[in-house]
C-alpha cells in the first residue's frame, strides 16, 4: 500500500437519523471509511440498511455526550432529536445532547487536524423579525418556551464551537439547516411534510395547525447533503452558513400540493397553533451561494413526488410484513460479531503508519504539512480500526501480536517527535490506543 492510500475516516454522529443516514450513504459513495454513531433515541437502524451492507461502514451504538469511541479527522455532528415532538419529548436530553455533544467534539478535535461540520438549525433565529434570515441576524428566541431546549441548546453549541475556533483554532464549521424533507423521514415525527404525506396516503384528514398562513421553505435532502459536503471541503470556511431552499410556501399551500400529488381527497382538519410556532421562515442563502457555489436543484413538486413514492413503498412493505408476520431484520447487528478481519487489516495499517513514519522522519517526498496529514490520518485510522475490531471479540493471541506491533511503532514514533504535531500523534497512540488495547487484553480470555 502506498502513502496516502488509506481511506479517510469520517465520523457521523446521529447516523441513524434521517439526515445522518443520507449523509452516510453519500460519504460511502465518495469513498470514505464511515463510522456511524447513534444512541437510537430517535434514529432507526432501518435507515442504515444500505450503509450497513457496505464494507466501509461501521456502526457504533453510543451517545455523543460521552467520550467518543473513535478519532476522526472529519466529523459531521448530527446527533440531536430534531423534530418538535421528538425534541420536546425529553427536553433535558435534547439540550444536553447539543451542548455536551459539542463539548466532547471539541475535546476530540482540539490540537488535532480535525474538521467538525456541526448541524445547527434555522431555529436559532426563533420566530424571526427579519425576513428572509441572513446569518448576521441574531434571532428572536424564547429562552423558556417549549422549543427552547432545542433552540437554546443549538445556540449554546454554536457558542461553544465558535469559541473553540476563536481560542484554539478548532476547525468548527457551523451549518444552519432549514426545513429539509425527503425519503426516510419517520412517519410519526410530527413534521409537516411527513405528517401530511402519511395522512394523505392513509386516507386521513391533513392536520393544518393555526390558519395555515405560516410559511416554511423546504429543501430536498439530496440538495442539503451536497451543501454539507461542500461545507466540509471549502477552504477557507467563514462563520455560520445557512443551508436550505429559499422557495417559500404557506403550510396551507403545502397541504393542497400534497393532496394534489398523492391524489388523495381527504379533508383538512384545522388544529390549534403550537406555542412559539414561528410565523415564517426562509433562508437567505447569499453566503452559501458565494462561499460554496451552493444552489438547490430539486423543486418542491419534484421532491415531494420522490418522497411520496418512498412513503408509499415503505407503507406497502410494512403492510406486507405485518401480513406475513415477519419483522424487519436490520443489516447492522448490535450483537458482538466474531472477529472479521483484525488479523489482516491491522498489520496493513501498522505497516502503512510505519512507512509514513519513515517519510515523516526523513522528510522525503512530502511537505511537512502533507506528512503531518498522512501520518495522523493513518494513526487515526489505525486507532479506529482497532476500536472497531475490538468490538469483534478478537483472541488474546491476536491482541498480543497487535500490541507488539503498536509498541514497536510507538518507539519509532518517539524518535520522530521533532515537532509539536508529532508529539500529539504519538499521544493518541500512547494515551488512547495502547490503553484501550491493554483493557481489551485484560478482558479477553486467555
Ligand atoms: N404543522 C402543521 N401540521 C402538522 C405538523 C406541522 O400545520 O401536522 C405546521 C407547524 O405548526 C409549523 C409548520 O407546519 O408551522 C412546520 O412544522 P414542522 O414541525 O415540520 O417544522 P418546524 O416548525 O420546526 O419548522
Amino acid at each position: 500500500m502506498g502513502l496516502g492510500t488509506v481511506r479517510r475516516t469520517v465520523l457521523v454522529t446521529g447516523a441513524a437519523g434521517f439526515l445522518g443516514s443520507h449523509l452516510c450513504d453519500r460519504l460511502l459513495a465518495e469513498g470514505f471509511e464511515v463510522v456511524g454513531l447513534d444512541n437510537l433515541m430517535t434514529g432507526d437502524l432501518i435507515n442504515l440498511d444500505a450503509a450497513g451492507r457496505h464494507p466501509h461502514f461501521h456502526f457504533e451504538i453510543g451517545d455523543v455526550r460521552e467520550k467518543l469511541p473513535v478519532y476522526a479527522e472529519l466529523v459531521f455532528n448530527f446527533a440531536c432529536p430534531a423534530s418538535p415532538i421528538h425534541y420536546q419529548h425529553d427536553p433535558y436530553a435534547t439540550l444536553t445532547t447539543s451542548v455536551l455533544g459539542a463539548q466532547r467534539l471539541i475535546e476530540m478535535a482540539r490540537g488535532r487536524n480535525c474538521t467538525i461540520v456541526h448541524a445547527s438549525t434555522s431555529e436559532v433565529y426563533g420566530d424571526p423579525l427579519v425576513h428572509p434570515q441572513p446569518e448576521s441576524y441574531w434571532g428572536n428566541v424564547n429562552p423558556i418556551g417549549e422549543r427552547s431546549c432545542y433552540d437554546e441548546g443549538k445556540r449554546c453549541a454554536e457558542t461553544l464551537l465558535h469559541d473553540a475556533y476563536r481560542r484554539w483554532r478548532v476547525d468548527a464549521r457551523i451549518v444552519r439547516i432549514f426545513n429539509t424533507y425527503g425519503p426516510r423521514m419517520a412517519f410519526d415525527d410530527g413534521r409537516v411534510v411527513s405528517s401530511f404525506i402519511t395522512q394523505a396516503l392513509m386516507g386521513q384528514p391533513l392536520t393544518v395547525f393555526g390558519d395555515g398562513a405560516q410559511s416554511r421553505s423546504f429543501c430536498y435532502v439530496d440538495d442539503l447533503v451536497e451543501g454539507l459536503l461542500r461545507v466540509a471541503t471549502v477552504s477557507p470556511f467563514e462563520g455560520p452558513v445557512n443551508l436550505g431552499n429559499p422557495g417559500e410556501l404557506t403550510i396551507k399551500d403545502l397541504a393542497t400540493l400534497v393532496l394534489e400529488l398523492t391524489g388523495a381527497t381527504t379533508p383538512i382538519a384545522w388544529r390549534g397553533l403550537p406555542v412559539d410556532d414561528p410565523r415564517k421562515r426562509k433562508p437567505d442563502i447569499t453566503k452559501a451561494r458565494r462561499l460554496l457555489k451552493f444552489e438547490p436543484e430539486v423543486d418542491i413538486r419534484d421532491g415531494l413526488v420522490r418522497t411520496i413514492t418512498n412513503f408509499r413503498e415503505r407503507l406497502a412493505a410494512m403492510a406486507n410484513q405485518r401480513q406475513r408476520g415477519v419483522q424487519f431484520a436490520p443489516a447492522i447487528s448490535l450483537d458482538r460479531q466474531p472477529l472479521r478481519d483484525l488479523a489482516s487489516v491491522l498489520p496493513e495499517y501498522v505497516e502503512h503508519v510505519r512507512s509514513c513514519g519513515d517519510a515523516y522522519r526523513t522528510g522525503e517526498r512530502m511537505t511537512a504539512a502533507e506528512r503531518m496529514i498522512v501520518v495522523s490520518e493513518s494513526l487515526g485510522n489505525l486507532h479506529n480500526t482497532l476500536v472497531l475490531a475490538l468490538n469483534d471479540a478478537p483472541t488474546n493471541a491476536e491482541l498480543r501480536a497487535v500490541d507488539d506491533q503498536l509498541c514497536a511503532l510507538l518507539a519509532e514514533l518517539g524518535q520522530a517527535q521533532a515537532d509539536q504535531d508529532g508529539v500529539r500523534i504519538a499521544d493518541l497512540l500512547e494515551h488512547e490506543t495502547l490503553p484501550l488495547l491493554a483493557r481489551c487484553r485484560a478482558e479477553c480470555p486467555a
